[in-house]
């Protein structure tokens, strides 16, 4: 094996962050991404990278997603409602009268375990998510969900890392069902608390109603949490698109799961490459091929197998400074049960445009929304420089892949 210290990488992601761009404006989703590289950064890259990959051969996509901050090992999530009065103007409410009875230890003990559940199960263990409650806030007749975020994030505790906001009142249809922002917590390196950050998530009452029964809908609260953390959207070429056409990642159509079976709650996996982006997936065991390389047999563990020992889960092909090609075996098992078959899903990366949520994330195994026909076994894809073949899907995909001329 040719070794590559994790210190080695460490001290490539310092130098390179001197050179990266800084990101500025998102679009949905506020926030400020400002590439750093702090120890928090490398502890997300801990692993010694296979003989496959040399950190200096980092696909530059991939080196920037590495260089902020990952998700934190410990998550503390603040919970706060916040209450809707009657006559509420803001255009997100669209004049709806319901107003749902939450309060934050209700909502604490509704879904608490579960999005522990779901955030642990995603992240191999890595992330403890922990829902606490804050308490409920009076909404001013004209404020609307931002006012509803920022009075939560004002009251928030300095041990909350980030603030769950939840409104008494639904969003009207055609209004964002929640939104998620990271704020400065990519880039803090002392204060982290939510309230210095702004990281928070503020959702309508809707996925809390009465007729989704006793465990109220996760998907889009899980989604949002993605975008806390960073994550785009994925499944268009349009940069900080809020198009939810994907049913194979989590930060997409979160709710593509219940379509296929109603008693779902939470959403799909993410795309292995987000993983990697937050630190839920180690460089080891990700496959990047050197430069120059000829045909490479690579044998793909599924995305959702947390074993740290179960080998390659994601491959990752270079195409030029700011794409990439990234190549992962979704099989339909536990969060990925709506999939109607195993298969290898490949997605074109493309941060031209910016890192964060203007990082484009387009399959190109199909065109065909939902996107869910993966490749399967004698199936040969050759795109952005790159032959992908599928000898046999099974426990576990082999591909051979080999560089073309374009
Ligand atoms: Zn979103």
């Amino acid at each position: 094996m040719i070794g590559t210290s994790a210190a080695h990488l460490e001290r490539f992601l310092k130098r390179l962050s001197r050179f990266l761009p800084v990101a500025a404006a998102c679009l949905l989703v506020a926030c400020s991404l400002v590439a750093c590289a702090t120890d928090a950064a490398t502890d997300a890259a801990t692993a010694v990278p296979s003989e496959r990959v040399a950190a200096p051969e980092l696909p530059p996509p991939l080196a920037r997603m590495l260089s902020d901050r990952p998700a934190p090992p410990i998550d503390a999530m603040e919970v706060w409602v916040c209450d809707v009065p009657a006559g509420a103007t803001a255009a997100v409410y669209g004049g709806l009268t319901l107003r749902e009875p939450l309060t934050a230890d209700g909502i604490v003990a509704a879904i608490g375990e579960r999005l522990h559940t779901y955030v642990g199960t995603v992240s191999g263990g890595r992330t403890d998510l922990r829902l606490v409650a804050g308490g409920t806030v009076t909404m001013g007749v004209d404020d609307d969900d931002d006012a509803c975020a920022e009075a939560s994030l004002a009251r928030s505790s300095g041990e909350a890392d980030v603030v769950l906001a939840v409104a008494t009142a639904q969003h009207d249809l055609g209004q964002p069902g929640g939104r998620g922002r990271p704020g400065s917590s990519l880039t803090c390196t002392e204060s982290c608390s939510a309230a210095a950050t702004g990281r928070a998530i503020v959702i309508g009452a809707n996925d809390f109603h009465d007729s989704w029964g006793e465990v109220p809908l996760l998907d889009l609260i899980e989604h949002e949490y993605g975008h806390t953390l960073g994550l785009p959207h994925s499944g268009t070429e349009q940069p900080g698109d809020d198009e939810y056409i994907s049913a194979i990642d989590l930060m997409s159509n979160s709710a593509a799961p219940r379509d296929v079976h109603p008693d779902r709650r939470d959403g799909p996996l993410p795309l292995a490459i987000d993983l990697v982006d937050v630190g839920w997936l180690a460089l080891d065991q990700v496959v990047v091929p050197r430069a120059g390389a000829e045909t490479i047999d690579v044998e793909l563990t599924p995305t959702s197998d947390p074993r740290e020992s179960s080998g390659p889960r994601l491959l990752v092909l270079p195409v030029d400074e700011h794409r990439m090609v990234s190549v992962e075996f979704r099989v339909p098992v536990g969060l990925d049960d709506h999939l109607p078959e195993a298969g290898v899903a490949v997605h074109r990366i493309d941060d031209r445009a910016g890192g964060g949520v203007l990082r484009v994330q387009v399959p190109l195994h199909t065109d065909v929304v939902p996107f869910t026909d993966l490749l399967g076994a004698g199936d040969v894809l050759e795109r952005d420089g790159w032959r992908i073949e599928v000898r046999a899907v099974g426990a576990t995909a082999h591909l051979a892949i080999t560089p073309t001329d374009g």
